[in-house]
């Protein structure tokens, strides 16, 4: 121990609460007082104020590094010769190297050994006349000049600061995306208790709205075909007018009807499947016969190049094939401006069959060409289409296609459109494929047409 009458002051900086206490309690013990100070900044300001007789340093510290502190207590002219041990959990030599252009004096590692660190602390208070640096360093190495110790010290610090401020910030965005994901969830499940609230509305008016209808309906047929009406008919085309648009409105009605009972029972499995063995020729004949007297009356042109073909079968529900096609060659004809053409052709491609219903019409813009499918889409813009003459006139309930999709795919087929885009004046026209497997398929589940619903 030194044989100085005054106690000798020792700072230790160590951020390290319990390393701090231990070595407190070992230099007590061995008669120094002890100062401890937990950061960098602290501990230049404890030298300053005390003047340590000798001042023992972390290297690892939260603020400042050990290698600052030592290097600005340098600058201070008060501290040109006070010894400065560093004490790290670092062995290596770049860590030896920094801590010897940082002029700290002697360098001890962790876990301390207590007899060694006496024995330097007393070497060093029993002789500071000069600076002695005892830190042994690989001779062949090339170790970094002060200045550039300060400058990658300062550069660490700059790091260090970006790298604080990209974690808050990196924290603040993650919070933001949990937040914003618990709304658009909240939103989510309120948009489909909405949207479910729909579904069943419309779909509960539609089932009410079909009895009045069906009786109104029947009326109709028995005024249509009574004697005492055709006799007053006679010669009264202001009463035959009146009467096709009231049949038209009741056709048209019961079809709008019909799709939303449709759409609800194919949603809820609902539909009973009869595969039969189904001829090309044949669906497609009867798909398009309800079209025939709007053809004629739009001047319509309908080529039909697979008509030929009477060899080409698959298997299937002939009665929803048959809705899925009607379904697609009316949206031909009602999206088709009068004088138009609307073919429609087969092709087989091993088993696969593809019918394409192309038409000369309005066409459908790219970003719509997807969501014509979903339920109750239509296109903005489908009303500026109003060249017919007749019933087939643009817009409808969006649901067509929907049961088209429900259908083909509960064939294992494909549906899907391609188009150049929406033009009114140039009439890019769109080709609807159809693509279906041909050999025999045993069974349409109820669950996949449940599934392309939900
Ligand atoms: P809608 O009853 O409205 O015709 P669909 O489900 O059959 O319902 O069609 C959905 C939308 O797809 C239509 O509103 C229309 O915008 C567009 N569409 C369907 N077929 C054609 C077609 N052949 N040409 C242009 N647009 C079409």
């Amino acid at each position: 121990m030194s044989d100085q009458t005054t106690k000798p002051t020792i700072l230790y900086i160590e951020d390290d609460q319990s390393s701090a206490a231990l070595i407190e309690r070992i230099l007590v013990s061995f008669g120094y007082d002890l100062m401890i100070a937990y950061t960098g900044l602290d501990g230049i300001r404890a030298a300053i104020d005390n003047t340590p007789d000798l001042v023992l340093v972390d290297l690892d510290l939260p603020d400042l590094t050990g290698f600052e502190v030592a290097m600005r207590l340098r600058e201070l002219g008060d501290f040109r010769k006070t010894p400065i041990i560093a004490i790290s959990s670092q062995d290596t030599d770049e860590y030896r190297g920094m801590a010897r252009v940082a002029e700290i004096s002697s360098y001890l590692t962790k876990p301390i050994n207590v007899q060694q660190l006496y024995d330097k602390i007393e070497q060093y208070l029993g002789d500071n006349d000069d600076l002695l640096i005892d830190i042994e360093l690989d001779q062949d190495k090339n170790y970094f000049d002060r200045e550039t110790v300060q400058h990658l010290l300062y550069k660490i610090r700059e790091l260090e600061f970006a790298n604080e401020e990209l974690r808050v910030n990196n924290r603040d965005l993650v919070e933001q995306l949990v937040s914003s994901l618990r709304d658009a969830e909240s939103t989510n499940e309120e948009l489909r208790r909405l949207d479910q609230i729909k579904d069943d509305f419309i779909q509960r008016v539609a089932h009410e709205v079909r009895t009045p209808l069906t009786v109104l309906m029947g009326y109709f047929s028995v005024i249509e075909i009574s004697p005492e009406i055709k006799a007053l008919r006679q010669g009264q085309q202001d009463i035959d007018l009146y009467l096709s648009s009231l049949g038209e409105g009741f056709n048209r009605m019961r079809k709008v009807i019909d799709e939303i009972i449709m759409i609800s029972r194919l949603a809820a499995g609902k539909v009973e499947i009869t595969m039969v063995p189904v001829l090309l020729n044949d669906l497609l004949t009867s798909a398009v016969r309800p079209f025939e007297e709007a053809i004629e009356q739009r001047d319509i042109a309908l080529e039909y190049t697979a008509r030929m073909d009477h060899s080409i079968s698959l298997v299937g529900d002939l009665d929803l094939l048959r809705l899925a096609f009607i379904n697609l060659i009316g949206n031909a004809i009602k999206y088709t401006p009068d004088g138009g053409h609307v073919y429609i052709s087969a092709q087989r491609d091993k088993n696969i069959l593809r019918i394409a219903i192309q038409d000369t019409g309005i066409g459908i813009d790219p970003n719509d060409q997807h969501r014509i499918f979903d339920r109750f889409y239509s296109a903005d813009s489908v009303m500026l289409h109003s060249t017919s003459k007749t019933a087939f006139r643009g817009g409808g309930l969006g649901l067509g296609l929907a049961i088209c999709k429900a259908v083909i795919e509960a064939h294992r087929g494909h549906i899907y459109v391609e188009s150049a885009g929406l033009n009114t004046e140039e009439l890019p026209g769109s080709i609807f494929y159809v693509e279906l497997p041909i050999e025999a398929q045993e069974e349409l589940d109820k669950a996949s047409i449940y599934e392309s619903f939900n």
